[in-house]
């Protein structure tokens, strides 16, 4: 690769990113949400597990330097670290994908990422995971392991193959839609108007919302704590309410004042093309 080619990559991989969060690298209590499903997550960057007989699917990795607080996180459940066979992610940024390659080197898992973003999680740049995807996934597309189902949904914009996974958990006797966010939102320093390496990009947001939108969701869940309340739905959970996670209409508050939030960015960009979010 030529050393403007890396140049470029390197740029797009760290301006994309959100700001530094103090909470990102903090450890925080693993834990059950619903049926098969653990948060390993930090603080802020979450990652998720999926236990089943066949092996477990691993939700984001976060960044590198997370790795050692991710084991930890699966141990303290219950879980082994070794029998992580698949891994996904909500999107290419180094806060959710950075230790992929780690991961896969360790555990031996098989890397599935959405056919958009694929060549980022390849990437040789500064801070990219530089791994190999084994299958490229697309809109709709199932990951199947051990009985359990989970849905791949485009959910471009934030990156183009920002991906939204869905899947169904039985607790307490009853089915419930659980929706990991893979991020609506525009990152201070998105040129949303005048991107060339990006032109349609506000189309993309305007498609996702409309699937967020449309989307059943029993159990809000996403790619930042922050997103869904982690903190104060955990303690909700501790305090012995096994459904603290079942927020249907803190969802679609949540995605509404997203899409506000676009819309209003979205005006500015139009007003101002080529410049970045301020
Ligand atoms: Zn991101």
């Amino acid at each position: 690769m030529n050393r403007r080619v890396f140049l470029s990559l390197s740029a797009v991989a760290t301006s994309g990113l959100a700001q530094e969060n103090p909470e990102w690298h903090k450890p925080f209590p693993a834990f059950r949400i619903v049926g098969n499903l653990y948060y390993v997550g930090t603080a802020d960057l979450a990652a998720y597990v999926i236990h089943t007989i066949q092996g477990d699917i691993l939700i984001n990795t976060n960044f590198p330097q997370d790795l050692p607080l991710l084991k930890q996180s699966i141990a303290s459940v219950g879980l082994k670290y070794s029998n992580i066979s698949i891994i996904l992610t909500s999107h290419a940024h180094s806060d959710h994908d950075g230790a992929i390659a780690n991961v896969k080197k360790e555990t031996g898992a098989t890397v599935m990422v959405m056919n958009e973003d694929a060549s980022e999680v390849e990437s040789v740049a500064k801070g990219r995971p530089a791994t190999h995807v084994d299958r490229i996934l697309r809109d709709g597309y199932k990951v199947e392991l051990g009985g359990v189902r989970v849905i791949a949904h485009k959910t471009p914009g934030h990156t183009p193959g920002c991906t939204t996974w869905t899947t169904t958990m039985e607790e307490g006797g009853k089915n419930l839609e659980c929706v990991i966010v893979g991020s609506p939102n525009v990152n201070k320093g998105y040129v949303l108007v005048g991107d060339k390496k990006y032109p349609n990009r506000p189309d993309d947001y305007v498609k996702t919302f409309a699937i967020l939108n449309s989307m059943k969701c029993d159990v809000f869940l996403g790619a930042h704590g922050e997103y869904f309340n982690l903190k104060a739905k955990y303690a909700k959970l501790k305090a012995g309410d096994q459904m603290a996670f079942v927020d249907p209409n803190g969802y679609k508050t949540w995605v509404a004042a997203k899409e506000q939030e676009f819309q209003k960015e979205w005006a500015r960009a139009k007003a101002a093309p080529g410049t970045p979010k301020p």
